[in-house]
């Protein structure tokens, strides 16, 4: 079905060409390359690996970092990129967002020199993965509970600990795992050809299932010192990687919800049922209606993130407004597109069964959609109704 992007009050009228052009090439990439094969991985459970090269060759991994191989495009021209993956599936877009903004992010922003010129340009080439440990499997909203550790021997750190619901863990060639040395968080870069590292499969999922999900097992693993990310303590570590991978997830969600109202759109005005098309009776209008208000609203809102985030000025606090408000609306766009699409809409053939499924965990992962209402509930009250 031919795409029929929802821009109702012209904002494309504001984007610069390269912007344009930059949005186009991906739009390009998710209709030729990434729809006509994702229902098949989906079904099947596994991600196409076929796609990293082609996707690095695009030039989206950490596309906004500065230097070492990166693109170092403005913020609303990254938002576009995530939009457009995210059209064609969750999988697709968490895979570059875990890579760009949470993996090489962390070294960008919190590694040495020399970790950064190592590794920056062979995963802004694809061709070395990199997955995000920082998630255990009983510290998930609040990881600053975290168990998993360091300790200090010779000139080396020894890490033990298990991290879970890891993106990419299988396929990565690093991972940046986040552990307590002396009780400080700090983050590490763990090669995971490492020995007693170990990532396992997570398998069953409804949702996510065209993307790599991983427990990782760390026992006894040694590492040079020159692996610790020198410039990171704290939480405000992670809690910094998590800001940029969450404001690209908002992005994301909204191109999700925009495929959708593609979709739903173009087959209720073909779809007869009873006189006429079903686009015709009032109540398939107001679906129609409320998916593109809910939208537009999130362009609206991410466009300003991205003017906000280009002047230096985005506040975390900001971007929770953005990841709550394009994930909600996204899987409500998702749950009526499957409802105007009736039996079809549970069908792979279309998008927005899929699109519903897997936004079941964007809603869950990056800070819940209950933690953001916290995390805004703080910023307005000054009172945190976390504990
Ligand atoms: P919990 O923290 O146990 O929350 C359960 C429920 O309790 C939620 O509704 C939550 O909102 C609510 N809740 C928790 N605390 C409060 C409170 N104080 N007040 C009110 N309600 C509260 N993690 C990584 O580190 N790296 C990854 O690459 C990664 N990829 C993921 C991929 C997938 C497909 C999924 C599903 C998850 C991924 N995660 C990853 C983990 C994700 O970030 C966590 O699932 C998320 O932080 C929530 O943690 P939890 O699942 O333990 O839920």
């Amino acid at each position: 079905m031919q795409y029929t992007p929802p821009d109702y009050l012209a904002l494309d009228e504001l984007l610069t060409d390269e912007q344009r052009l930059v949005r186009d090439s991906v739009r390009k990439f998710v209709d030729v390359e990434v729809l006509p094969i994702i229902g098949q991985h989906f079904e099947a459970g596994t991600f196409p690996e076929h796609l990293i090269a082609k996707i690095a060759d695009l030039g989206v991994l950490g596309a906004n970092l500065d230097g070492y191989g990166c693109a170092g495009v403005d913020a609303t021209t990254y938002g576009l990129i995530m939009q457009e993956l995210e059209r064609g599936d969750s999988g697709v877009r968490s895979f570059a967002s875990v890579q760009g903004s949470l993996a090489m992010f962390a070294i960008h922003r919190w590694g040495s020199e020399a970790q950064k010129e190592h590794w920056l340009p062979q995963m802004a080439a694809g061709k070395a993965i990199g997955c995000f440990g920082l998630t255990e499997p009983d510290f998930g909203s609040n990881p600053g509970g975290m168990v998993t550790h360091a300790v200090e021997k010779g000139g080396s750190y020894v890490l033990n600990g298990t991290k879970m619901w890891i993106t990419n863990g299988c396929i990565s060639k690093l991972a940046i795992v986040w552990a307590k040395l002396e009780g400080e968080i700090r983050g590490f870069i763990v090669e995971t050809d490492r020995p007693g590292f170990e990532s396992k499969r997570i398998e069953g999922k409804f949702s996510l299932r065209a993307s790599i999900t991983s427990e990782l097992v760390l026992q006894d693993v040694e590492i040079p010192k020159e692996n610790l990310l020198p410039k990171a303590g704290g939480l405000k570590g992670p809690l910094s990687c998590l800001s940029q991978a969450r404001y690209g997830v908002a992005w994301g969600a909204l191109g999700a919800a925009m495929g959708c109202y593609s979709e739903a759109l173009n087959y209720a005005k073909e779809r007869v049922q009873f006189s006429r098309p079903i686009a015709g009776y009032q109540l398939v209008q107001r679906k129609l209606v409320n998916i593109l208000d809910d939208i537009t609203h999130g362009q609206l809102l991410m466009m300003r993130l991205a003017d906000l985030k280009d002047r230096g000025d985005v506040r975390p606090w900001q971007v929770s407004m953005g990841k709550r408000h394009c994930v909600r609306m996204a899987l409500e766009a998702a749950r009526t597109t499957r409802d105007i699409l009736g039996a079809n809409g549970i069908s792979l053939e279309y998008s927005c069964g899929r699109h519903m499924g897997n936004l079941e965990s964007v809603y869950t992962y990056e800070g819940t959609h209950d933690i953001h209402t916290l995390i805004i509930g703080q910023r307005i009250t000054g009172i945190s109704a976390f504990e």
